[in-house]
């Protein structure tokens, strides 16, 4: 990693699974962070710490709507979105919007400000893959009208429009497409494979199987994910992507679903369940671009990931929620109050529920 000064760095999705290791390392490193998060499926709890920092910031906004950071920024990691199935399939016009409109939004802020700008993006752009594995030059086998178009179609889209800026505006771009990623922090009703299998059997509840468990995934452990995404930043100019970040060890499900058994030690019985429509069927990284471009290699082996995961969901599991949703106490440092999107979620969730 090329040693660089203090930087001044807007995360988005800052406070979710993966923006919030990457905070962390980020303040850790010495540069001057801010979060920016709507907290729709990222949790304050994930950022709590950092707060007391003063390299780090948080805002509460929303990236359907312009970005006003009001200072300096050098670099923007793009990483706002829902990314498990059940939450962006929950609001699919949401989630378009998100993908899009949130892509147009943190360019535009790179374009003002000169940032470089990255843009997480997934394997999910290659659909149900008829290549396997996936090479970056491959195009995808997207259903453009199913229920996982949302997210697939929206990440496309983004895509482009970080494409057509860096022609159009010369705005530095680099798009990474993230495949499986897991580890700690994942949240526990996520919906995704890994932290589900862990809860259920943790809780010796059935492990939910969707299909005959014969589909394939590459999880990546979040740490290894990091490095890459660091090094993708920090590269030269003319290295843009789309690069493949992701563990190229291909699983089953049911395979994982055995491992997490083994692990844990649980009394969990496997239930099968349908396979979702459009479930991609396998999924692979072709990893030599991130090789030769950035030097980069996942290291961290799925039986070690697992434990780690393992370790963090069993103290959530054995320790009951709050009875008060801590999350929406005043946080002590933020960069900017909630932008319009924001106060129209907060009004509609406190009709539901009464003021937070
Ligand atoms: P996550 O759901 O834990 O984090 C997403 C964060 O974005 C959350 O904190 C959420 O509150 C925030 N967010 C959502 N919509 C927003 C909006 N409109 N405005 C502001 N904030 C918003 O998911 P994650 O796994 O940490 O994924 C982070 C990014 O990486 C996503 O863009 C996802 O598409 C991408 N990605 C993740 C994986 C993976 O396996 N985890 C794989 C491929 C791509
Ligand atoms: N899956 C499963 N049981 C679950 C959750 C997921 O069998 O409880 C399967 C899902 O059908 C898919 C794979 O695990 O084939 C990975 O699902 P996930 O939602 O984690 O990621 P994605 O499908 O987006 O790659």
């Amino acid at each position: 990693m090329p040693v660089i000064g203090k930087l001044n760095i807007v995360v988005t999705g800052g406070a979710g699974f993966i923006g919030s290791h990457l905070c962390d390392r980020l303040v850790q490193k010495g540069h001057m962070v801010t979060c920016v998060d709507n907290l729709h499926t990222g949790r304050f709890d994930n950022v709590r710490p950092l707060l007391n920092h003063r390299n780090f910031s948080f805002a509460e906004a929303d990236v359907r709507e312009p970005l006003d950071i009001g200072g300096p920024v050098d670099r923007i990691y793009n990483l706002a979105c829902p990314a498990s199935p059940p939450h962006y399939q929950t609001d699919p016009i949401g989630t378009v919007k998100t993908c899009v409109l949130g892509a147009l939004h943190v360019l535009e802020l790179a374009r003002s400000t000169g940032a470089r700008v990255l843009q997480a993006s997934t394997s999910e752009v290659y659909g149900d893959p008829e290549i396997h594995p996936q090479p970056e030059s491959y195009r995808g086998s997207v259903n453009p009208i199913g229920p996982r178009a949302c997210y697939d179609e929206g990440k496309r889209c983004a895509e482009a429009l970080f494409f057509d800026y860096r022609r159009m505006h010369g705005v530095a771009v680099k798009v990474a497409r993230i495949f499986n990623t897991y580890g700690p922090r994942m949240l526990e009703n996520d919906g995704r494979v890994i932290s589900n299998f862990v809860v259920q059997a943790l809780r010796n509840k059935p492990i939910t199987l969707y299909g005959d468990g014969s589909q394939t995934r590459s999880f990546c452990y979040v740490e290894d994910l990091l490095n890459g995404l660091e090094l993708l930043m920090e590269s030269d100019d003319q290295v843009t992507g789309p690069i493949n970040l992701g563990n190229p060890r291909e699983v089953t499900v049911k395979e994982i679903a055995h491992m997490v058994l083994a692990q844990t030690g649980s009394r969990s019985r496997l239930a099968y369940h349908p396979l979702p429509q459009d479930d991609p069927r396998r999924r692979k990284p072709e990893i030599g671009a991130a090789a030769q471009a950035l030097g980069w290699q996942p290291s961290i082996p799925l039986e070690q990931g697992l434990r780690s995961t393992i370790d963090y969901f069993a103290l959530k599991v054995a320790t009951p929620a709050p009875a008060a949703a801590p999350r929406r106490e005043a946080p002590t440092a933020v960069a900017a109050g909630p932008n319009r999107a924001v106060r129209k979620r907060r009004a509609a969730l406190s009709a539901v529920s009464g003021p937070a």
